[in-house]
């Protein structure tokens, strides 16, 4: 009988160096028959991208931050690997004839461009930049929509939700639930968050991740960018989209149909799984990643989201049902207030309390093209820049 070779995927990765690339590295390396890497991008850290792209040769490597160019160059020379450099370099890389899905694992609104090329170009996504969806949902639905681009999850909670609705295309969704650990200040009040600092913020009891994504988990406002990322990946009404707290991590997320059975998808918390299976879809691939026992885990438990000492994710409902560009005010001045916290500039109280102000100073679109959402992030950047400047804000 004739063998055919297996046919590999083509992948770009879109910030390898951080924890998400880093961890699809290693889902590509135990899947070298399945994988083939055409491009690795970064930003700043050039030794990380040096050594990744010595160990996988992919076609072509770019280096965000221009100033690392020659040293990345030179460093590849003896290898046939095209060294690029700079933002709109990233962006031409996303058109690639040879790519077949882009890994979108950089970090903030810096997403949303280079996600908007790969998808006009025809690429699948592998989202893991849920900014870019919370920025512009919209937007980047329509688009994918129209040039019949799937967008797959890697945010573990969207995947636990996309893993329990295969075979289900049909069957319309009453409500989901996404989980959320709660965070390392679970059950904490204002007067012990606004003693709060960088280093305790920094300790996610469950995940280990890039420093934006677990401060947004322990203000909650992660959960608040994916109640939003959820209503786009699978078109939802907010009322639809609900949070339970579930400090163990092991319940992904939940789907109720209209039948009242609930589907959910659980396992050990580990990112390696809903990358492979954002990357290997329609299959799953092996995995040798530990398995969930159960006599470790007696009980589960389950609570109900402190919307008012978390200010940031009754926010972020609030952005979801205004609508326009909303979503976008309240990820820049997030993403503002999220440096200035990391930064040691402001407390951790005056997180949700930039986002509340931007939100309510920043000019309202209802509907607004993709050069009216890069207005608008320019200007809440301003106005939250400005709000955390001011000394009754800052540490
Ligand atoms: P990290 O901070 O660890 O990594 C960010 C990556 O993006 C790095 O490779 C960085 O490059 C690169 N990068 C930063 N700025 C730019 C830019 N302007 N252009 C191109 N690349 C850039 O973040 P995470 O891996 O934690 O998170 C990535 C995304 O995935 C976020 O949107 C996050 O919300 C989401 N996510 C992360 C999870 C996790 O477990 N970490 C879980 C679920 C979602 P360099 O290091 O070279 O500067
Ligand atoms: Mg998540």
């Amino acid at each position: 009988m004739l063998q055919f070779p297996p046919v590999k995927k083509h992948v770009a990765i879109l910030g390898s160096t951080g924890s998400i690339g880093t961890q699809a590295l290693d889902v590509l390396r135990a899947h070298p028959d399945a994988f083939e890497i055409d491009t690795l991008i970064a930003h700043s850290n050039a030794s990380l991208l040096i050594a990744q792209a010595r160990e996988f040769v992919p076609g072509t490597v770019v280096i965000g931050h221009e100033a690392k160019y020659t040293e990345v160059r030179d460093a590849l020379a003896d290898l046939p690997i095209k060294v690029f450099a700079g933002q709109e370099a990233i962006v031409q890389m996303m058109e690639q004839e040879s790519t077949e899905i882009v890994l979108t694992a950089c970090v903030g609104y810096a997403g949303l461009k280079p996600t908007l090329a790969a998808i006009a170009a025809g690429k699948h996504i592998a989202l893991a930049n849920k900014e870019t969806l919370v920025v512009a949902g919209e937007l980047v639905t329509a688009l994918a929509r129209e040039k019949g681009v799937n967008i797959y999850p890697v945010d573990s909670e969207h995947s636990a939700i996309f893993q329990c609705l295969a075979g289900e295309w049909e069957n319309p969704i009453e409500k989901i639930y996404l989980t959320a650990s709660g965070g390392p200040f679970r059950g904490k009040d204002k007067t012990f968050l606004s003693t709060v600092k960088r280093e305790q913020a920094l300790k996610h009891p469950n995940w280990a991740m890039g420093a934006k994504i677990t401060i947004d988990s322990a203000s909650l406002m992660n959960k608040g960018l994916e109640v939003i990322e959820a209503r786009w990946l699978f078109n939802l009404r907010p009322e639809q989209i609900d949070v339970i707290v579930h400090p163990q991590s092991i319940i992904h997320s939940l789907v109720q149909f209209r039948d009242g059975s609930m589907k959910a998808q659980m396992g050990l918390p580990d990112m390696k799984l809903p990358i492979q299976y954002a990357l290997g879809y329609p299959k799953r691939l092996d995995a040798d990643f530990p398995r969930f026992n159960f006599m470790n885990y007696p009980s589960l438990s389950f609570e109900t989201p402190d919307k008012e000492t978390f200010r940031n994710l009754q926010l972020a409902y609030e952005a979801l049902e205004k609508g326009g560009n909303m979503p976008c005010i309240l990820n820049a001045a997030n993403e503002v207030a999220v440096q200035a916290f990391l930064e040691e500039r402001i407390g951790f109280l005056a997180l949700s309390e930039t986002v509340e102000y931007t939100m309510q100073h920043c000019s309202f679109l209802p509907k607004p093209s993709y050069d009216d959402y890069v207005q608008t992030d320019a200007e809440a950047r301003r106005i939250a820049e400005e709000f955390c400047r001011q000394p009754a804000h800052q540490a």
